[in-house]
């Protein structure tokens, strides 16, 4: 053994990186508790308890920031699946409370990768030798499914298809009596459904599911072939079937 290591002092706070055994003072350069070899000249080989340095950040995500992650993205777009889910009010709260939370685990995915980039001999170790490579993939995952959901109007017109039947009942009921008081159809909570009848002879039946601000926002049934133009933000979501805010 060379000796000249041992008299190397380590920082005060220096612990092992896996079982966090307190390793200064120590005549080895192993852990005695773990049997894993640190290096007093590297501090890639040792982590520093209490105190935090950057190097305790370069590591693949935590099992709870994945699954934060995972958590948010599944109530993004469920969401995303709301008639005018930019505007109805739940939404709101989603972007005002929980993006931040997912844009910031996203982020911080990344900016582990960076500092494992940095730090790569103790990340290569833990990154790879201990098969949390998976956790890797969870960040990316999760933005790509998030952005192609805010491109492509694809969660609301999946929640829509799932539906379809029980709505196509309810419009045939509608079209005949007028009125129908709110129930769930297919996966959504309808508040009202109402028959309106326009001066030109249109039919159209309205499912209320929800409100923007004051506004009731919810799915339009419109049977006539040619549809007259609508809002801007109006997303088709099945054929004679829209979005609408009143
Ligand atoms: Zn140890």
């Amino acid at each position: 053994m060379d000796t000249r290591d041992t008299i190397l002092p380590l920082p005060i706070n220096a612990e092992c990186l896996d079982c966090r055994y307190t390793l200064t003072g120590l005549p080895e350069r192993t852990c005695p508790e773990c049997g894993r070899a640190f290096d007093a000249r590297n501090p890639s080989t040792y982590r520093l308890g209490a105190r935090r340095s950057w190097r305790d950040w370069a590591s693949p995500p935590t099992m709870s920031e994945c699954g934060t992650l995972l958590v948010l993205t599944t109530l993004g777009l469920l969401q995303m699946s709301v008639p005018l889910w930019l505007s109805a009010v739940p939404g709101c709260c989603f972007y005002l409370l929980m993006a931040p939370v997912w844009l910031g685990l996203v982020v911080l995915t990344f900016v582990r990768a960076a500092l494992c980039y940095l730090d790569r001999e103790r990340a290569g170790r833990d990154a790879h030798a201990r098969g949390r490579v998976g956790r890797w993939l969870v960040a990316p995952l999760c933005a790509a499914v998030m952005l192609t959901g805010i491109t492509y109007p694809w969660p609301a017109r999946l929640r829509f298809a799932m539906s379809r039947p029980a709505f196509e009942r309810a419009a045939q009921e509608a079209l005949q009596r007028g009125k129908l008081p709110g129930r769930w159809i297919g996966l959504y909570q309808v508040s009202h459904i109402v028959r309106r009848t326009y001066r030109d002879g249109r039919t159209h039946v309205l499912f209320v599911t929800g409100t923007s601000i004051g506004d009731p926002v919810g799915i339009e049934f419109d049977p006539s072939p040619r549809r007259l133009p609508g809002r801007s933000d109006e997303i088709q979501l099945a054929p004679g079937w829209y979005t609408y805010e009143d």
